[in-house]
C-alpha cells in the first residue's frame, strides 16, 4: 500500500537567549543540518520539517498549538541544542496533542580533543540541556519517545523510523472509519467490546451496516467490470483449471468477483479503511466473502471475522505501520496445535480470510466447500508462508481500558504438503516456547483473533501502545510465566489507580 505522502514530522530545536545571536543561527544552521540528514534517511518514510529554533515561552505555545491544529503534522521532534529552561516548555507542551519524539543527540559526535574549549562546551550542551527538558516531561507525565544517540547511526534512525511509523498509524487511527456488516458472531465474547471506549482511545469509528446495505452494491456489479478482475486474478495466480473461464465451476469465481467489486465500491464511497463480515449474516450474499477479504487486505484494508471490529481496526493499523516494509500482515488465528515433544508448533489460519501479503510465492486460487455458513463453496487464495520471524497481536477491551499483548514468533516452513487443508496457512513456533507462550496468552486473555505480520515490529507496537496510552504485554524469547503473571498484577492496581 502507499505510504501517506502528504504527512510530516516538525523538528524544534529547543534553546535559549543567553548566549547571543551568533550562537542561535549556528543552533540554527545545525538544527537545519541534522533535519536534511534525517530526511534522507531510508528508515524514516515521511517527510522532516525544521520549524524553529524556539527560545521563548511564546515560541514554545505556538509551534505547539501550530501542530496541534495542522492536519499534515504527525508528531514532533525535539532536541535541545543548548540549554532551554524547561519552565518555557509548560504551556506548549500542556496542551500538545501530537505524539512526541525526544531526539537526546548532539550536532558532532565525537569530543574534538585538541580543541575543545568552553565555547564549544556551550554550545554542544544537549547532554545536560536534553535532561533539563526531559525533566518537565517527567513532571507533566508526557507520554513520550526517548531516543539517544548519534543522529546519523543507524540504530537511531532506525528507533526514529519504527516511531514515525507508529505516529503515521496513529494519526490514520483518528481518521479511521471501519464498516461493520452484520454483528457479532453470537455469544463469542472477547470480540464484543465498548466501541465509545474504543474510539476515545484509539480515536476510530465503528459503525454497523445491514447486508442489504452492501448486496444492493454487489448487484451492480457489471459483466465488464467481472471480466476485468477475473483476467487480474488470472494475472496474479495460479487459477484452478475449473475457475478459469470456460472452466465447469467459473461462475463460482465470477460471483466472487461480483463482491469484490461491490464491496470495494461500498468501502470506496465511504471512505472506509476497514471492515468486519460474520458467516452468521450473510443474507443476499451467495458466498462467504473470501477472496475479497483476502485481497482487500491486500491492499492495506484491515478486516475482522465474525464482527471483530478491534481486530479489524488493529490490522488497518499495522498495514499503516509496514508499509514500504519487507513482509506481509494479516488478520491470523491460533487454529490447531502440533505437540510434538521438542518441535511444538501452531498452524494459524483462518477459514478464508488470510491476506495474500503473507504468502510465499504465487498464490493458487481454489474453489472448495466450506462447512460453516451454508452458504455456496467459496474460491478463496491457498498458498504457504516464508520461514522467517514474525509477531502476532491483539488487543482485548478489559472493560474499563484495553491491553495489547504480543508474541514473537519464528514461522517454520512446513514439512508436509498439507494437501486437505486449501487455505493460507501458516506455521510458527512462539516464543518462548508453546506452552509459556499459550499459557501467558490466556492468562493476560489474548483473543484467538490476532493481527500476523512479519514487517511490523515489536518497537512499532510498543510506540503505538504508548501513544493510545494502553497496557502492552509483551511475550518473546525472555519471557517467563512467574513474573508475567506479576506484572499483570501490578499493572491492575496501576491502571486502577490512574482511572
Ligand atoms: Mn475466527
Amino acid at each position: 500500500m502507499e505510504i501517506h505522502r502528504n504527512k510530516q514530522l516538525w523538528f524544534v530545536t529547543g534553546s535559549q537567549h543567553l548566549y547571543g545571536q551568533e550562537a542561535l543561527e549556528k543552533v540554527a544552521v545545525n538544527s537545519k543540518k541534522i533535519v536534511s540528514g534525517l530526511a534522507e534517511a531510508d528508515q524514516i518514510p515521511i517527510d522532516i520539517i525544521f520549524k524553529s529554533v524556539a527560545t521563548t515561552p511564546e515560541e514554545i505555545n505556538q509551534v505547539c498549538l501550530d501542530a496541534n491544529y495542522s492536519p499534515e503534522c504527525i508528531g514532533l521532534i525535539t532536541w535541545m541544542h543548548t540549554f532551554s529552561p524547561a519552565k518555557m516548555w509548560i504551556a506548549g507542551l500542556s496542551i500538545l496533542n501530537k505524539p512526541l519524539a525526544h531526539l537526546h543527540t548532539q550536532f558532532n559526535r565525537d569530543i574534538p580533543w585538541d580543541s575543545i574549549d568552553m565555547d564549544y562546551m556551550n554550545l554542544n550542551q544537549s547532554a545536560h540541556g536534553d535532561r533539563e527538558f526531559g525533566f518537565i516531561g517527567a513532571r507533566i507525565g508526557l507520554p513520550r519517545k526517548i531516543i539517544v544517540g548519534y543522529w546519523q547511526e543507524q540504530r537511531v534512525l532506525d528507533e526514529l523510523g519504527n516511531w514515525s511509523r507508529a505516529a503515521l498509524a496513529w494519526d490514520d487511527s483518528h481518521h479511521l472509519k471501519i464498516a461493520r456488516f452484520g454483528d457479532n458472531m453470537r455469544e463469542v465474547a472477547v470480540t464484543e467490546g465498548n466501541k465509545v471506549s474504543a474510539q476515545m482511545t484509539f480515536g476510530y469509528a465503528v459503525n454497523g451496516y445491514g447486508l442489504g446495505d452492501l448486496t444492493a452494491y454487489v448487484n451492480q456489479a457489471t459483466d465488464s467490470q467481472v471480466d476485468q478482475l477475473i483476467n487480474e486474478y488470472c494475472d496474479l495466480y495460479f487459477v484452478q483449471k475449473e475457475l478459469q473461464p470456460g472452466g465447469s465451476r467459473s461462475s463460482d469465481l465470477r460471483e466472487a468477483a461480483k463482491i469484490e467489486i461491490g464491496l470495494r465500491a461500498f468501502l470506496e464511497e465511504g471512505d472506509f479503511k476497514a471492515f468486519t463480515t460474520t458467516f452468521e449474516n450473510l443474507y443476499g450474499l451467495a458466498q462467504l466473502p473470501g477472496l475479497s477479504a483476502q485481497r482487500l487486505m491486500a491492499d492495506g484494508y484491515g478486516f475482522g471475522a465474525e464482527g471483530d471490529w478491534k481486530t479489524a481496526a488493529l490490522v488497518r493499523s499495522m498495514k499503516v505501520m509496514a508499509a514500504g516494509l519487507e513482509g506481509g500482515t494479516s488478520f491470523m488465528e491460533d487454529y490447531t496445535y502440533h505437540f510434538e515433544p521438542g518441535n511444538q508448533m501452531v498452524l494459524g489460519a483462518h477459514m478464508l480470510e488470510v491476506c495474500a501479503s503473507i504468502a510465499d510465492g504465487k498464490p493458487s486460487l481454489e474453489v472448495h466447500p466450506l462447512g460453516i455458513g451454508g452458504k455456496d463453496d467459496p474460491p478463496r487464495l491457498v498458498f504457504n508462508v516464508q520461514a522467517r520471524p514474525a509477531l502476532n497481536a491483539t488487543i482485548i477491551d478489559l472493560g474499563g481500558r484495553f491491553r495489547m499483548l504480543i508474541n514473537e514468533v519464528d514461522v517454520v516452513t512446513p514439512s508436509e504438503e498439507l494437501p486437505h487443508l486449501p487455505v493460507g496457512r501458516v506455521i510458527w513456533k512462539p516464543l518462548p516456547d508453546l506452552p509459556t507462550a499459550a499459557s501467558t496468552w490466556i492468562l493476560a486473555g489474548g483473543a484467538h483473533h490476532t493481527c500476523f505480520s512479519q514487517a511490523v515490529h515489536t518497537s512499532h507496537l510498543l510506540d503505538f501502545a504508548e501513544m493510545a496510552g494502553i497496557e502492552v504485554m509483551i511475550i518473546d524469547k525472555n519471557t517467563d510465566m512467574n513474573t508475567f503473571k506479576d506484572h499483570l498484577r501490578w499493572n491492575e492496581m496501576y491502571y486502577h489507580l490512574i482511572a
